[in-house]
């Protein structure tokens, strides 16, 4: 068959998930790396896998497939490969599966490459490293081989790439002008473009994510040459450019001004499309238009998903239907959920629900709304009982958010604080503590398992955990530790852990996302107002704080963290749900306080993830975010110390709500970069308590007591005694008991030779 290479098509998806609907690749993979199986078993596994997706997709009758966004770890990584791009300190590494799990995770004699979020998403992407010394070349076995596949099975199969300003934004360039390396890279994506065209595929998708920043306009320049350029070329498929995580804004017209054959836009957020169908050039594309939010949990609501359709299909040559970005961010299917409440799955899709709807919308587009007259009304009889639901109201917890001044988000001046707390905490000089978590040891985690499949029952489950706090707390007097934490043992994760106890939240069963690698998380789902129906770690630290005269640090999880790991409202806005888990988080933090805790830390390590992409957004993002944190924390009293702990070593546009935080004391993470950011702190005039971590916990290596004592002399010239405090980095759960032991030993000698 020859297809016409312009010929449109009417229903896709812009890419696909590849952990497995049972996270069979993690499991592979992980068996991979401990030498249970080998790579033949593990492209067996990835390729039943891939099989298995585009039959589904077929049979759900989608006319164009995604191939290519299969990854064996990171799709940023896979570009890095196809382009040739992947650092010199792998080259040695002769086979390529294993150079590239080393670029990937590291090995005992190479550094990994960095890792960071994908945009505003929960997934983490391998950072590239382009320096004076890459040479560019492709490699694009790996790709031809996946649309070979697809074509085999007759599957209308449409390679996917990362774009190449994409991918030089994303990644990491010491001469601070990556966009310098475009030329070189052209070149290469024509050259794929060819070989694409002679296996007689039809389009090719080239995403360019990074267009939904702020660009400068030379960036814009740099943009529409790219891609004049790639569509002058004779021999190529069609070309389709995809954006997502929002609009183009500036770089729409600009792209569309190119001889490119199709734009993929993000149309989930439907309310305003003037700026689309401001764009004369459209009218020659086709216009991919990504009705189905391809990152939140919601059922589409068709209706409105139809009038954006039918006002973009008199922008464009052509229209087809598609998710607003990869189902990569959202879990497979629903079918896996069988606990989930009738009511609240009437209300959901997830990964297979949405490829169903973008294939109703495509059969109403092409044969009007009567021909899913049917799914119109479910969707609609759905939608009204998702409004009408009494969970959906909490009239008591919206009378107390209404009935909040200005004083619930304010406490006495932070001086007055600190003279108050140091009277009653009495603390050295430096003081020293950790971040909260221990290591998860595999005692617990067989408790956590055994108690979730009823193996031992509650109390059984109960005085295990307990066990795992005293000895957690008699490790930490041993070694001397100033303030102590319980350890986190019954945290399965900072967040579901909370979620599994607020009204409001649901979790899922099977609900497996993948956040890096082999990493994958079951975000809960946020469908209603938020409500703590009973204390829910008070007994925990109440207990830990009932076996030491030292201070125990109450540890709980803050609001902004608690939206970012979960899948949100799509009803209200961020801000709403955000005071309504802040309220929640008070109302714990008052009953700590009652139990004797003196103090509590509120971790918000995703403050920074939150960040909208588009700077004018951010100032009311950051507006909101920190009122959050305050409401949660602002119901103590000003004897009872709060702190709080931020994971990221770069702050740069959120440094000034750090100090908004108003948090009595901020640990950071620091030991990567240096101490650099205790000056960033200062010239923000931050003034408030801080512990820079003093060593790196993301690495097994055990730091001695010269270099913690060397880390904090130099912590000392930026930050006075008084305000300085001594811990790790982030929490030590990935990390091993040995290890953390002989560390944090090394760590309060250096306290106490540097007082
Ligand atoms: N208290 C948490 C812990 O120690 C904080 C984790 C984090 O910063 N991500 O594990
Ligand atoms: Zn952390």
């Amino acid at each position: 068959m020859t297809v016409s290479p312009h010929t449109p098509f009417t229903a896709t998806v812009l890419g696909l998930p590849r952990v497995g609907p049972n996270r069979e690749l993690k499991r592979a993979t992980e068996s991979y790396w401990a030498g249970r199986i080998d790579a033949e078993r593990l492209h067996g596994i990835a390729r039943d896998l891939r099989r298995a997706q585009f039959a589904e997709l077929l049979a759900a009758g989608m006319d164009s497939v995604p191939v290519g966004t299969f990854s064996y770890y990171d799709q940023v990584l896979d570009t890095a490969v196809l382009l040739g791009a992947l650092p010199p300190r792998v080259a040695g590494i002769t086979d390529p599966l294993d150079r590239y799990f080393a670029a990937a995770r590291g090995t005992d004699t190479v550094e990994p490459l960095e890792m960071t979020k994908w945009f505003d998403t929960n997934y983490h992407y391998l950072v590239p490293e382009i320096t004076a010394e890459t040479t560019f070349a492709l490699h694009p076995e790996q790709l031809l081989e996946q649309v070979d596949e697809a074509l085999a099975l007759g599957v209308p199969a449409r390679p996917v790439v990362i774009g190449p300003v994409t991918f030089l934004k994303s990644a990491k360039d010491a001469s601070g002008a990556p966009l310098r390396r475009l030329p070189e890279l052209v070149p290469l994506y024509r050259d794929l473009l060819s070989r694409l065209a002679a296996k007689g595929v039809a389009w090719i998708q080239i995403d360019e994510p990074v267009l939904v920043t702020d660009l400068t306009e030379s960036e814009i320049d740099a943009v529409r040459e790219v891609y004049t350029d790639l569509s002058a070329a004779t021999e190529r498929p069609a070309l389709l450019v995809a954006t997502y995580f929002g609009r183009p804004g500036a770089a729409l017209p600009a792209l569309a001004g190119t001889a490119i054959d199709g734009i993929a836009l993000d149309i989930s957020d439907a309310d305003d499309l003037s700026e689309v169908a401001g764009v004369p050039a459209l009218a020659r594309k086709l216009l991919v238009a990504g009705v189905v939010d391809g990152r939140n949990v919601w059922r589409a609501d068709l209706d409105r998903a139809l009038a954006a359709l039918g006002t973009l299909l008199g922008c464009a040559a052509a229209l087809a239907v598609s998710t607003s970005c990869s189902l990569l961010h959202v879990p497979y299917t629903l079918d896996a959920e069988k606990e989930l409440d009738a009511e609240l799955r009437s209300w959901l899709a997830f990964g297979s629900e949405k490829v169903h709807e973008v294939r109703l919308l495509a059969t109403a587009l092409a044969a009007g709304p009567d021909a899913i007259a049917d799914e119109l009304a479910a969707v609609r009889a759905a939608a009204t009982a998702r409004r009408t639901d009494p969970r959906l109201s909490d009239r008591r917890v919206r009378a107390r958010l209404s009935a909040l001044d200005a004083d619930a988000v304010r406490r006495a001046p932070a001086d007055e604080r600190r003279v108050l707390q140091s009277e009653r905490l009495r603390l050295p000089a430096l003081p020293t503590t950790t971040i909260g978590s221990y290591p998860q040891t595999s005692a617990i985690r067989l408790a956590r398992a055994a108690s979730r499949k009823g193996e031992i029952d509650e109390a059984e489950y109960l005085r295990r955990m307990r066990a795992e706090i005293a000895e957690v707390i008699a490790l930490q007097e041993r070694l001397g530790l100033d303030v102590l934490v319980h350890g986190e043992p019954e945290r399965n994760d900072m967040v579901q852990y909370f979620a599994e106890q607020l009204d409001g939240f649901a979790a899922t069963e099977a609900g497996w996302v993948q956040s890096y690698g082999t990493r994958c998380v079951r975000p809960p789902i946020l469908y209603g107002d938020v409500a703590r129906r009973a204390p829910m770690t008070v007994d925990w630290i109440g207990y830990a704080q009932s076996l030491t005269d030292k201070p125990v640090k109450g540890m709980l999880t803050g609001p902004v963290t608690i939206l970012a790991w979960s899948f949100v409202r799509d009803d209200q806005p961020l801000s709403d749900s955000a005071d309504q888990v802040a309220l929640a988080i008070r109302d714990e933090t008052v009953d700590l306080q009652s139990a004797g805790i003196g103090i509590i830390q509120v971790d918000e390590p995703a403050l920074r993830e939150l960040l909208p992409l588009r700077t004018a957004d951010q100032p009311a993002y950051l507006a909101w975010s920190v009122r959050a944190f305050r409401l949660a924390t602002s119901g103590v009293s000003d004897t009872t110390q709060i702190h709080t702990h931020l994971c990221y070593s770069k702050f740069g546009e959120v440094i000034d709500a750090i100090a908004g935080l108003d948090a009595d004391v901020t640990s950071i993470e620091a030991a990567r970069s240096h101490m650099e950011v205790l000056d960033d702190l200062n010239a923000a005039g931050f003034a408030l308590g801080v512990g820079p971590g003093v060593y790196d916990i993301h690495s097994p290596r055990v730091p001695s007591t010269e270099e913690i004592t060397a880390s904090l002399r130099a912590a000392l010239k930026a930050v006075p005694a008084e305000r300085l405090w001594v811990n790790p980095d982030c929490g030590l759960k990935t990390r091993g008991p040995v290890e953390v032991e002989q560390s944090l030993r090394n760590m309060v000698a250096a306290a106490d030779a540097v007082r």
